[in-house]
């Protein structure tokens, strides 16, 4: 049986030779490209399970890289590699469409734990459907009698928590949980302007529900 298959996108040769030895180990199938142009011919053929993005590339920031794929329609999980550990660069990696990071120096198995998961989260969220709304995790997309609106990964798994209990008051810890890896560090304003972002997209859809600011304890799907 095949592994999941990755695209790594690394233009340090001997990380991308450690880390497709390590995942080939582990069971991955393993595609190796060193430039951001590479990653943008390539992803297409490869058909990747999960892709892994250095932030430092020679000929692009990996950030605009996943923006790039994003905007072609790649919805594959991304797990980016950044040097910098720095809060500005994990908020602005999520905002570029990215769904986990690990920062280097960091040992092989954090790596093949965090693209487990996404594979696993990849593979296994159903299409939700609530009021009225549908919810699908493959476009990463919601809809409502046959209106589309694309939505980014932590959208997605946003409006998916609030989904999931409609009418009632979500906690923003609980928000934070659903839309962001465990143990990134989000700013109550970073909730605030996804939150906003939601709304102004839900708008798109015919007679859709709103979102509601519980005062001290979340939002609510109305
Ligand atoms: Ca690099």
């Amino acid at each position: 049986m095949l592994g999941p298959r990755v695209l790594i996108v690394e233009d340090d040769a001997d990380l991308r030779g450690v880390l497709g030895r390590g995942l080939r180990e582990e069971g991955f199938e393993v595609e190796t490209v060193s430039t951001g142009h590479e990653a943008l011919e390539r992803v297409d053929h490869v058909g990747p399970d999960v892709i892994v993005i250095d932030i430092g590339l020679p000929d692009t920031d990996g950030r605009d890289l996943c923006q790039a794929m994003r905007a072609r329609g790649v919805q594959t999980p991304v797990l980016f590699l950044t040097a910098r550990d720095a809060l500005v660069d994990r908020i602005a990696g999520f905002d570029a469409g990215g769904d986990d990071y690990v920062a280097k120096p960091f040992a092989l198995v954090e790596v093949v734990a965090r693209l487990q998961a996404l594979v696993r989260r990849g593979g296994t969220e159903a299409a939700v459907e609530a009021v009225g709304l549908r919810l699908d995790p493959v476009t990463h997309s919601v809809s409502a009698s046959g209106v589309e609106v694309p939505l980014t990964p932590t959208e997605f798994r946003l409006l998916a928590r609030l989904l999931s209990r409609p009418g009632e008051a979500v906690r923003r810890r609980d928000l934070v949980r659903a839309g962001w890896p465990h143990g990134a560090i989000v700013r109550e304003n970073t909730l605030d302007a996804y939150v906003a972002r939601l709304r102004r997209k839900l708008r798109e859809l015919e007679a859709p529900p709103e979102i509601g600011t519980v005062h001290g304890v979340g939002y609510r799907l109305q």
